[in-house]
């Protein structure tokens, strides 16, 4: 049986629900097995996030189409800095916790509000700039 996690849009404060992903997306390979938690309002709420694969805890807070695309463009400034500097993904994790004063538990991007979010675009966009020597040639 699986066990299901009581928790709460953070929108329009109905319940939210474990529910295959396809309700979502259809039936394709993104939704193939996967389950997501979505608001019980759905579709007047466009809130839901996704359900880890084997335990089913949501992997996260719910969000909305802003905020979910919000966490794809954080998500894509760290994996950009991770490049831009040759970092490895846990170094970079260990920086943004030491950056926002966040423990391991805390530092999800599944979890950041939109604020939260922008923080993260700002610090990446900040700490992959041009090197301090270029600067100071120009
Ligand atoms: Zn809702």
């Amino acid at each position: 049986m699986m066990k299901s996690k009581k928790i709460k849009c953070p929108y329009c404060h109905a319940n939210a629900s474990l529910r295959p992903a396809s309700v979502v997306y259809g039936h394709n390979r993104r939704s193939q097995g996967k389950f997501l938690y979505l608001c019980d309002r759905w579709p007047a709420c466009d809130a839901y996030v996704s359900a880890h694969d084997r335990t089913h805890l949501p992997m996260g807070v719910l969000a909305n189409g802003d905020l979910r695309h919000k966490r794809i463009l954080a998500h894509q400034a760290l994996r950009q800095l991770q490049q831009s500097r040759n970092m490895e993904k846990w170094e970079v994790y260990i920086w943004l916790q030491a950056k926002l004063g966040l423990n391991e538990h805390q530092a999800h991007i599944g979890q950041f509000s939109d604020w939260m979010c922008d923080e993260v675009i700002c610090l990446c966009k900040q700490a992959s700039g041009p090197p301090a020597d270029m600067k100071a040639a120009a």
